[in-house]
């Protein structure tokens, strides 16, 4: 198939310095939390990557030196000539597919905790680290303004020696020394990189000029910058020093990477950012200040908007973390004209919860993230099927939608059956809910799929039993069948339930989702689930005008969602929305007229004069079809338990089970354990 003409442009050849990438899709660096930890497994994601089509791929943040130690978090390391070797792999896996390697080189200053290394953390001024630890950083004295332009241009050589093909200097995120130089919050010096935006930015000048004469035409040079701190008046704005940083260093670096800071406003999720291409109006204005590429990210899925913003001369490069991790393949995809096929991120940012949790990375869109070297499994490609011809699949929720995509795929005639009137499960509820629209994409991109398929039959409002099961005499049946929100108040802190009075007004997740409203308020909402969904839904009440008194057993309302950058706003919103918050109390007793809390610390008792509640402790799982099928007489070849209804979980689990349950079946019996989940073990021979 050949690139309809109007994506053309996205892959014309781009020259960054002395390299030349062979199309406009750059993927930029991005944390997984493989790193120097898990060295194969992050040389083989980047390597589908390449294979994906991506021109440029470039490494996660890379430690220049011990002093620059994010121990728990494994990123990217090159401390000495040991680490080159990792750093080596994943570059030979990316020019295997003729694209350009980059590494992003960083000393991580006052956001390094240096909790191994035990190193003295380094800032421009004495201060706190960045982390909350009670614990400072020393400001740097001229001495150690040399020391780091030396580790600097020692990684920057060993950089060279691994084979990279550009190399990074890093002022972005709030994250790296060069950074925290060029803000007055951080650098309250009084020398000559202290005071002025000259003399803030001469740290990075520096950097920059080391680089590029050890580079000297083997690699290009890429400068990361946030143009905007997104504090207003309080920080760097990209229309006023943000734009004066850019024309003092202009010409300078071979590309211009920008984006803004910190990360929570980098990678913005759907739920506070629904747009598309959202830092585009931060960083538009990088394009007429020089005459070098530019590289921008913001989420940007669509072709059409891709196309549009290097006619309109806005980008030179299409960034992305976040979509080249739903979809490894989106540049062949364009290429091969499958824009449909093209799997889109819906912006919920588990894979940068994985960084913040020393995971590794995985994805709600794509299953097959982080799983490339341990499982060897692929984006695209699955094993066909084995000597079985035919599948059940029962429930088209996530779990159930991606076992029977990749069932399909693999060739078996796949039967999925599904009991409401459309696909999409616990994704189809939830998307309903403020600000999670884009989360139906999960369904969607699946369903569209096996709408394709010849060997797939659908069925809604079939809701089947036991007899019905067997009567299809389908010999391979997948039973996903999802999970229920419990109405009892069990949960993490209430182990043994909360009396509930007769006649109380008690509602679960799902009733709210399913359309139920309290007669009348105040209506209290109580999460002991402590993820994303309690919020929303006092978030959804509050809209529908109801007065909300949110409960929860933790210090700050859905601790999860820190994970994924959130915390922040979603509390805000609540605030904003006029929502009463009780943290560190559970739930004792619901009455019709008022609810009873304890203090989860004294249990000093409190009473709400809430006239509702709705309880978001645990959920159910919804097996009594599976149990009758597993105690029936009828022998079936294959029955097995997906998704929430074999352990409830957040989506991503879901589609991953629903993968995993996929792929497993008919497994080759020969693999052992270890061929089929590899891990990277510790090399116990004797130190150098
Ligand atoms: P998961 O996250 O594991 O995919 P969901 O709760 O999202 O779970 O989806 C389960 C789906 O299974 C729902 O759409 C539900 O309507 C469907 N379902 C439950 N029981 C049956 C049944 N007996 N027959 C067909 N579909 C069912
Ligand atoms: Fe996008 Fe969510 Fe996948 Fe991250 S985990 S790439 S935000 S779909």
């Amino acid at each position: 198939m050949s690139t309809p003409d109007r994506y053309s442009v996205l892959f014309e050849p781009v020259k960054i310095g002395p390299v030349t990438a062979p199309n406009r899709f750059y993927q930029v660096p991005h944390c997984n939390s493989l790193g120097y930890m898990r060295p194969k497994a992050e040389a083989a994601m980047r390597k589908v990557k390449a294979q994906g089509g991506w021109g440029v791929i470039c490494t996660q943040e890379v430690e220049i030196h011990p002093s620059s130690d994010l121990s728990p978090f494994p990123e990217g390391r090159l401390w000495d000539d040991r680490d080159i070797p990792g750093l080596a792999m994943m570059v030979d896996g990316v020019h295997e597919h003729g694209s350009l390697a980059g590494i992003e080189l960083a000393h991580n200053g006052c956001h390094a905790m240096n909790h191994m290394t035990r190193a003295t953390a380094l800032a421009p001024s004495d201060m706190a680290l960045h982390n909350p630890h009670p614990r400072q950083a020393r400001a740097m004295d001229k001495e150690d303004i040399r020391d780091l332009r030396r580790w600097h241009r020692d990684a920057v050589r060993r950089s060279l020696t691994a084979g990279f093909d550009i190399v990074y200097v890093y002022a972005g995120h709030h994250m790296t020394t060069a950074h925290h130089f060029m803000l007055p919050e951080y650098n309250q010096r009084m020398d000559e990189y202290g005071g002025s935006l000259e003399n803030r930015v001469r740290l990075t000048r520096e950097l920059l000029e080391d680089t590029l004469e050890i580079c000297d035409g083997k690699a290009g040079v890429a400068f990361r910058f946030a143009v905007d701190e997104m504090m207003g008046e309080d920080g760097m704005q990209a229309h006023e020093e943000g734009r004066a940083v850019v024309e003092l260093l202009a010409e300078l670096p071979d590309l211009w990477d920008v984006n803004v800071a910190g990360w929570d406003n980098d990678s913005q999720t759907t739920r506070f950012e629904p747009q598309d291409g959202y830092q585009m109006p931060y960083v538009d204005f990088v394009k007429s200040v020089t005459t070098k590429p530019v590289v921008g990210t913001g989420r940007l899925t669509s072709p059409d908007v891709m196309a549009g913003l290097i006619n309109k001369g806005t980008l030179d490069f299409i960034g992305a973390a976040r979509p080249s991790i739903a979809d490894p393949f989106i540049p062949l995809k364009i290429k091969e004209d499958r824009i449909d096929e093209i799997r889109e991120c819906i912006g919920c940012n588990i894979c940068v919860s994985c960084d913040n949790l020393s995971i590794p990375i995985r994805c709600t869109q794509n299953p097959t993230m982080g799983e490339e070297w341990r499982r060897g499994w692929h984006p695209e490609e699955i094993a066909g099927k084995g000597k079985e011809e035919a599948a059940l699949v029962i429930g088209a929720g996530p779990a159930g939608l991606e076992c029977a995509m990749q069932l399909a795929r693999r060739g078996y005639h796949v039967t999925l059956a599904e009991a409401g009137p459309e696909a999409g499960g616990r994704v189809l509820r939830e998307s309903g809910l403020p600000g999670l629209s884009a989360w139906k994409r999960v369904a969607d991109y699946r369903m569209h799929d096996l709408q394709q398929r010849a060997n797939v039959d659908l069925y809604f409002d079939s809701e089947l039993d036991p007899e019905q099961v067997i009567e299809l005499g389908i010999p391979n049946v997948f039973v996903a069948t999802g999970s229920t929100w419990r109405a009892d108040g069990r949960g993490r802190a209430t182990m043994h339930g909360v009396p509930i009075a007769d006649g109380a007004e008690v509602f679960t997740p799902d009733d709210i989702m399913a359309g139920k409203m309290p007669g009348t308020g105040p209506v209290l909402v109580y999460d002991d689930d402590q993820g994303y969904l309690a919020a929303v839904l006092a978030e959804h009440l509050a809209q529908a005008g109801f007065e909300v008194v949110f409960v929860t057993p933790a210090s700050v309302v859905s601790p999860f969602t820190d994970h994924t950058l959130e915390q922040g706003r979603v509390q805000a919103r609540l605030i904003e929305l006029g929502v009463e918050i009780i943290p560190t109390h559970v739930l004792s007793e619901i009455g019709t007229e008022s609810i009873r809390l304890a203090c989860d610390y004294s249990d000093r008792p409190r009473n709400i004069p809430a006239r509702a509640a709705v309880l978001v402790t645990e959920r159910h799982r919804t097996i009594g079809l599976y149990e009758a099928l597993k105690a029936s007489e009828h022998g079936f070849n294959h029955l097995a338990l997906v998704g929430d209804a074999e352990a409830p979980g957040m989506i991503v689990d879901a589609v991953w089970h629903g993968h995993l349950a996929a792929r497993e079946f008919e497994r080759d019996p020969s693999l052992s354990n270890a061929d089929w989940f590899r891990r990277e073990t510790t090399d116990l021979r004797e130190e150098t």
